[in-house]
């Protein structure tokens, strides 16, 4: 079965400028911005532009523009926001899909949370 995207995300509302954000960093393709309920010091999201509902969704039907765009905002972001492993402490990138992941907002977005320790990967299932 093929993705279907719901214009009517959160997201998808802050894209068309219905709903404010913190903007962190903002491209052609790509959108960063601050998460609204922070799990870290630092805790930025990073969405397409384009309507993508996962990150498979994403990396199977995005163009080669989208994706290498998508890719260098979160080096930028991650440089911005002093979390790199190399000159930074490191961060943690997560993208949740579906039921399973526990995807909160049907586009695809990517966590990226720094700042403090992380913790472990896989926490239990709640
Ligand atoms: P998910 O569980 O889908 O991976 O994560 C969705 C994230 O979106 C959550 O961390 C949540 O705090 C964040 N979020 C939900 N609504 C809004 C909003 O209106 N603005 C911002 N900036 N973040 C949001």
């Amino acid at each position: 079965m093929a993705y279907a995207y719901d214009d009517q995300n959160i997201f998808a509302k802050i894209l068309r400028g219905e709903i404010p954000n913190k903007t962190v960093l903002e491209t052609d393709h790509t959108l960063a911005f601050e998460d609204i309920q922070p799990q870290a010091p630092v805790h930025v999201l990073v969405i397409p532009k384009g309507p993508y509902v996962t990150y498979d969704h994403f990396a199977g039907e995005a163009s080669a523009d989208e994706i290498v765009d998508f890719n260098r905002t979160v080096a930028e972001v991650c440089k911005k926001m002093g979390v790199t492993a190399d000159e930074g402490q490191g961060c943690r990138f997560i993208s949740n899909a579906g039921e399973h992941g526990v995807q909160e907002v049907p586009h695809y977005h990517l966590h990226i949370l720094g700042g403090r320790r992380i913790g472990r990967m896989i926490p239990k299932a709640d």
